[in-house]
């Protein structure tokens, strides 16, 4: 890191404490209170010895008693104000971490869909938990040790110079050379600190792409569970090594320093000796207790300062990471103008108006952009129809549908909904309007009823079972062991790909949109199950607009209008008779993919038959085979 950066890192890191001045400066006077008390005790000590304890005559047992009663006293002050400074730092500390979490997990909601699917999820978790943590230690620990110790060096200093400026001068003799070190030893940490942590992201990516349902499946059909252990083994390898080099790094430091400290007060009884043999009756018994007292005790605050700064320094780095983060603008936001539009006044036209498009470089590698997904693509649904968009694989029928709701931003043209440019209108506007049912259902790890009110959380239980029975696996719901409370498993996978896909519609049937974009689900639907969900989907698409990735016949037939994408080009629409009559790519698509009016079968492995011929898979979408 640039020192500029480090700069602005470090003021950016203490402008997360502005917000709790008055907190701080609660800490700060508590912290200058037991400093300033914890320097007067060496003075009285001074005062026991030279003018109670060894003074001519005997002891003076009344002086003696009110300078103990005296040291008690501070002593017990300075532990009930430590008890309420720990508890300020704490709340202060975590507080501070939470806000940051909360800011980082806000912010990374807002950014677009290119950027996930671009940066591993590991990577994104792994900031927010492994580097917002490990500042938490930092922040937490440290916010007030270093004001407490730096105040109690300061007055130390001054008290052992008040005592005797030649003996502080022998005492102080090395703290420069000890700076200069620690200068150094914090520049290695830091660099070691940032490897750390993205080793630290590397190894949550690794667990979280070969631990996950899908990830552990991969592995197992594969076979490829020795060569996943091997990876992260390498990894987790690396990781300690760093962590320990992190640890160690500054230990033979801090050994000198503590050697050194603990050698000075021998130094100064000699000087002292010096001194007084000299004739330089100015450091009684008395003075030399009291400054070796102060002495030893600023081993403690030194070598935690010199501590707390490499860890401040560590600390840089990982805020460095998630100010990065933070810094991300979210591509997709409201124009300054946008307006809302309400689903009760939306009629659920869509329009694209020679859109272009294409996806955004991987934030890795900015220059790697890759060839226009659509390009003049100009077509209009009217409200209520029905839109079945065909077309080879990879012909941009996805990218198609994912600009409707705004998922991604035209890189010429417009995309409009009633008229208007979906960038016109909010973004908070745009869920309501639009609902997808996508090939690959997700549903969270939590009960039926609460991945379906994901999208109504206002849904009463009649609604709930409404919807359900709408998508017909109310039934099917209501004859597990707990009904609507069932927990559905990690993404879904204690339910069937159709139950799962009828979870889903229910889901949409409870939004309501005025626009449906659906994703066919093929092959991965038996017979019985694709009819229940084709059942569903009529359901969910009546009275709506709908545009569907259209997979089966049934739909292609029922369409108003079908549209046949190629290379990002739309190079044909009208009607099912009309765009078979020209004899285009729809009827070379029709007679490969959807039998040519024959009825539909599948096989065991799912390739689907035609007239008795296994179908090639070079137009057929989502096939095994593909
Ligand atoms: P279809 O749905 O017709 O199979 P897609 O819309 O998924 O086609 O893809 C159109 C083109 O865009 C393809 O060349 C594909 O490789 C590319 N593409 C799809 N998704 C992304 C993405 N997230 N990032 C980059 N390119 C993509």
């Amino acid at each position: 890191m640039a020192d500029a950066a480090k700069d602005t890192t470090g003021r950016r890191a203490l402008a997360l404490f502005v917000p709790y001045r008055g907190r701080l400066t609660l800490i700060g006077l508590a912290i200058l209170t037991t400093s300033a008390l914890g320097v007067v005790t060496p003075f009285l000590t001074q005062r026991v010895f030279d003018d109670a304890l060894f003074v001519p005559g005997g002891p003076r047992l009344g002086l003696l008693t009110l300078l103990v009663g005296l040291m008690i006293a501070i002593a017990a002050v300075s532990a009930v104000i430590g008890i309420g400074q720990t508890y300020l730092t704490t709340v202060l500390g975590n507080r501070v971490m939470q806000s940051l979490r909360d800011r980082l997990f806000a912010h990374l909601q807002r950014m677009h869909l290119g950027f996930f699917t671009s940066t591993r999820t590991g990577s994104i978790q792994s900031r927010l938990d492994n580097d917002v943590g490990g500042v938490q230690s930092v922040v937490t620990d440290t916010a007030s040790s270093i004001l407490g110790n730096v105040v109690t060096v300061v007055a130390s200093v001054i008290a052992m110079l008040a005592l005797s400026w030649q003996l502080s001068l022998v005492a102080f003799v090395l703290l420069p050379v000890f700076l200069v070190l620690q200068i150094r030893v914090g520049r290695v940490r830091r660099k070691i600190a940032a490897r750390t942590q993205s080793s630290l992201s590397d190894m949550s990516a690794i667990t979280q792409e070969t631990l996950s349902v899908s990830g552990v499946l991969l592995a197992k059909v594969f076979g490829r569970q020795d060569q996943e252990i091997a990876r992260y083994r390498t990894e987790n390898d690396r990781q300690t090594t760093l962590q320990i080099r992190q640890t160690m790094s500054g230990q033979s430091f801090f050994a000198v320093v503590t050697g050194f400290f603990a050698l000075i007060p021998a130094v100064v009884y000699l000087v002292a000796g010096v001194l007084a043999s000299r004739g330089d009756t100015g450091i009684s018994a008395g003075t030399l207790v009291a400054f070796t007292t102060l002495q030893t005790r600023l081993l403690f605050p030194i070598v935690n300062l010199l501590r707390v700064s490499l860890d401040v320094q560590t600390s840089l780095a990982l805020f460095g990471r998630i100010f990065e983060y933070l810094d991300l603008v979210p591509s997709l936001q409201d124009s300054p103008d946008a307006r809302p539009l309400a689903k009760a006044d939306a009629r659920g036209e869509v329009e694209f108006r020679d859109v272009r498009f294409r996806y955004p470089a991987d934030s890795a590698d900015p220059d790697d952009v890759g060839p226009w997904a659509l390009e003049d693509l100009s077509l209009r649904i009217a409200p209520g129809q029905l839109a079945a968009v065909v077309g080879p694989s990879g012909a941009g029928k996805t990218t198609l549908s994912s600009l409707v709701p705004r998922l991604y931003d035209v890189d010429a043209g417009a995309v409009c909904l009633d008229g208007t440019d979906v960038r016109e209108l909010t973004l908070a506007s745009l869920p309501g309007l639009v609902g997808m049912v996508t090939q690959e259902s997700y549903l969270f790890h939590a009960t039926v009823a609460e991945n379906l009110r994901y999208a109504a959380p206002d849904a009463g239980d009649e609604q709930i079972r409404a919807a359900a029975r709408a998508a017909d696996i109310a039934e099917h719901i209501e004859g597990l062991a707990d009904g609507y409370d069932t927990m559905v498993g990690e993404r879904g996978y204690r339910l069937s790909g159709g139950e799962k896909q009828r979870v889903a519609i229910a889901r949409v049937i409870l939004s309501d949109p005025r626009i449906l974009v659906l994703d066919e689900a093929t092959s991965a639907l038996d017979t019985t199950s694709e009819r229940l969900v084709q059942q569903a989907l009529e359901t969910v698409m009546s009275g709506r607009t709908t545009i569907a990735i259209a997979h089966r016949l049934s739909t292609i037939l029922s369409a108003d209008v079908i549209f046949a994408l190629d290379h990002g080009r739309l190079v044909e629409q009208g009607t099912h008779d009309e765009l078979l009559a020209r004899g285009g790519l729809y009827a070379q698509l029709y007679a490969e993919q959807f039998g040519g009016g024959a009825v539909e079968a599948r096989c065991a492995d799912g390739v689907r038959f035609t007239d008795g011929k296994v179908l090639a898979a070079r137009a057929t979408d989502h096939s095994p085979a593909a």
